[in-house]
Parts: C-alpha cells; sequence; structure tokens
C-alpha cells in the first residue's frame, strides 16, 4: 500500500487501503484462503523468523482483510487496525488483551448489552474489579476515576437512549488515573464521530452495522496506535483467534463504499422521522441527538456533526402500545440490527435489554415503552406514513 498525501474521507472510502495483485484488478480481490506457501523451506524458516513480510496464515493476516484495516485506519485517522469475526470479539479482546488480574475498569452504565455483560459478569472471573457510573454525569466520572484504573469503556451515543459522554473530560480523568481509554463509536460511526481527536486510545466497531449496512454479514474493528496494536493486541489476537473472514471483508469493503452517502442520508432521515415523532401526542418523548431537546444536545453536536441514524422514543401506554405499535408496522420491520438501508425497530425492554434485569433498566431509562428505531434509506415520507398509520391503532 502507498500511502498518499491527506485526502479527504469519501476519497479515502473509495480508494484507502488497495493492494492490487499483480492480475491488475479493479474491485478488490478476494483472496479466500486460510493459508499462503513458501518458495522453500529456507523461506518458511525466514517469515517465522520475522526476517521477510510474508502472509502465512488467515488467522494472523489475510490480504483482502487487511485492505480493509488500512481502509478503516485511514478513515479513523488511526496508526493501526485489526478486524474480527464481529463486534463482540473486537470489544471482548481490546479488553481482554490489555487487562489483567488486579486491574480495574470504569464503565459507563449504558452499554450494548453484551458489552455490559462482558463487564458485568466476565471480568470479575478474572479477578478484574469493575465500576460502573452514569455516563452523563462528570462527578461520577471523577470520582470513579480518583484512583488508579486500567481501562475505560464507553460508548456515545449509547444503545438504546442516546445518552452523551463528554469523550474530552472523560479522556483526560482517565488518562490521569493511567487509564486507556477505549471507545464503542458504533451509534456514531467514524463518518460522524471522531474519538481519537477527543483523547480515546482505542476504538472499537461493529462492521455488522453501518459499514457493511446492507444486512449481510458481521464483522468487527479494533483502531489504535501501532505501538499497542503490535505489543499488546496482536498477541492476543494471533493466539486466541477472533479474525475476520476474507469473505466477511471483502462485502464490508463494498459497503464501505457507500457508506458516507448512506449514512448521510440515513441521518438525515432519522431527523426528520424524529420530529415527526416528537410531534405525536402519543409519544412521551423523542430522543435524537440533533434535537434541541435532547438532554445532552450541545454536548452531542460539539462532538458529532450530525444526529446520527437512530433515535429512541417512548410510546405512552406502556409495553402493549410498544407492541401494539410495532406489530402494525407496514415499511418498518421488526428486528434488533441497526444502521442497516432497512428501517428496523427493536423493544429494548424484552430483546437486547432483557437480560440485564429490571433495575438496570430502570436506570438506564429503559422504560416499558421505549422503542429504538434504526433509520433507513427509505423515503423518509413513507417512514413517517407508516409511523402515523401504526400510532393510529394504538
Ligand atoms: C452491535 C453492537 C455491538 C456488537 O457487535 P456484533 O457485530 O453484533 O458482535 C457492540 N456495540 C454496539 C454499540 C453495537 O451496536
Amino acid at each position: 500500500m502507498t500511502e498518499t498525501p491527506k485526502r479527504r474521507i469519501a476519497t479515502d472510502l473509495i480508494h484507502a487501503g488497495r493492494i492490487r495483485s499483480d492480475m491488475a484488478e479493479n474491485a478488490e480481490a478476494l483472496f479466500l484462503t486460510s493459508g499462503f506457501v513458501y518458495d522453500s523451506a529456507e523461506q518458511a524458516e525466514a517469515v517465522f523468523n520475522n526476517e521477510i513480510p510474508h502472509y502465512q496464515y488467515s488467522r494472523f493476516a489475510n490480504p483482502t482483510v487487511a485492505m480493509l484495516e488500512g481502509k478503516l485506519a485511514k478513515i479513523e485517522g488511526a496508526e493501526a487496525c485489526r478486524c474480527t469475526a464481529t463486534g463482540m470479539a473486537a470489544v471482548h479482546a481490546a479488553m481482554l488483551s490489555h487487562l489483567k488480574t488486579g486491574d480495574r475498569v470504569v464503565a459507563a452504565r449504558a452499554l450494548f448489552g453484551s458489552c455490559h455483560w462482558i463487564v458485568n459478569n466476565l471480568l470479575p472471573q478474572y479477578g478484574i474489579e469493575r465500576v460502573f457510573v452514569d455516563g452523563s454525569d462528570l462527578a461520577a466520572w471523577q470520582a470513579a476515576l480518583s484512583q488508579k484504573t486500567a481501562l475505560v469503556l464507553l460508548e456515545t451515543p449509547s444503545n438504546p437512549m442516546l445518552d452523551i459522554v463528554d469523550l474530552r473530560a472523560v479522556c483526560d480523568l482517565a488518562h490521569a488515573a493511567g487509564a486507556i481509554v477505549v471507545v464503542d463509536n458504533v451509534f456514531a460511526t467514524p463518518l460522524l464521530q471522531r474519538p481519537m481527536e477527543f483523547g480515546a486510545d482505542v476504538v472499537v466497531y461493529s462492521a455488522t452495522k453501518h459499514m457493511d449496512g446492507q444486512g449481510r454479514v458481521l464483522g468487527g474493528a479494533v483502531l489504535g496506535s501501532q505501538k499497542w496494536i503490535t505489543e499488546v493486541f496482536q498477541p492476543f489476537f494471533r493466539n486466541t483467534g477472533p479474525a475476520m473472514s476474507p469473505f466477511n471483508a471483502w462485502v464490508i469493503l463494498k459497503g464501505l463504499e457507500t457508506m458516507g452517502l448512506r449514512v448521510a442520508a440515513q441521518s438525515a432521515n432519522a431527523e426528520k422521522v424524529a420530529n415527526f415523532l416528537a410531534s405525536s401526542p402519543k409519544i412521551a418523548r423523542a430522543l435524537y441527538p440533533a434535537r434541541q431537546d435532547h438532554p445532552q444536545h450541545k454536548l452531542a453536536m460539539a462532538q458529532m456533526t450530525a444526529g446520527g441514524t437512530l433515535v429512541a422514543f417512548e410510546v405512552k401506554g406502556g409495553k402493549e402500545a410498544a407492541f401494539r405499535l410495532m406489530n402494525a408496522f407496514q415499511i418498518i420491520t421488526i428486528s434488533n440490527n441497526l444502521g442497516d438501508t432497512k428501517s428496523l425497530a427493536t423493544h429494548p425492554a424484552t430483546t437486547t435489554h432483557m437480560r440485564i434485569g429490571a433495575e438496570e433498566r430502570a436506570k438506564l431509562g429503559i422504560t416499558d415503552g421505549i422503542i429504538r428505531l434504526s433509520v433507513g434509506l427509505e423515503d423518509a415520507q413513507d417512514l413517517i406514513e407508516d409511523l402515523a398509520q401504526a400510532l393510529e391503532k394504538v
């Protein structure tokens, strides 16, 4: 890969990271191979001795996956990237490669369900202390980070309530406590928010969401400094095996070519849908970071360039009303994925956030009337009309 002078993101989404083979192909090649061959036994020995660069085995590295890693690093402005089989493999490997028994982790309470499980259930199994804080409460972060800490994990905007964490303030507090900051940037995407510019050390993604964006494959990504990726992450990654399939990398490479257009259009659609929902008497509240009535609107807009593709709203009448609404949709479908070209609705209390329990849901404000809507690429007016006809049945 020859790196050219700085280009704009729309161009990097198309061209960055390309590795062209001797066949002079235009589209990125799919190297669907588990292993690689050597010219001689001597060459194999030299490769395993790190004397010459050469692909060895796709659990360690693969050219198609490397193209995706190069593109994502360029877009994020990160020194290095490794792609993983799923977003959860990315979060898990980023944390477990860095942590050891006796360490302390501080996390925002509002996390994707499985991220919450890793912090709350898995870390204690390894003797790692964990402290949860209300991500929007800077005093709580300050208190939690007044002692030595190894790692901070947060998500902003959070799933599903779209809470915003002050990235710069929390990164400063975390660094003073000796911690690295891992930001799950799935909701914002690298197009709308760049956590490393606010001090984040590691950024993780579920590539399943906006990067594929068309509901086809699972994937994840971990981005950080070359030093951290090489010394901390890579040995764990290489030996525990959360590698991404080259096929999935190839699909996601195609997804990235249109991600800029999709995220901009879906975000514009989401704002229109949020404005409609906020005006409905059957809706108790509509949460969208770009709306002035979002409790952290100013902070959100200081960190993000648009409101994103997700809207959370509370239907009056609790679970019964929420279910009735969802069952009446004719365009919007019920699914727990997000960032897709198709608009997808989820009832967090009974699906993605069922396992965290009623008490934790109450702390997060996830009432039984809350619906998370991932807004797709359909015509915004059709989505509004679908919501309007469904609301009439509530
Ligand atoms: C989906 C998601 C994940 C997990 O990603 P998978 O690809 O499903 O493993 C992690 N964090 C957030 C915020 C997500 O939305």
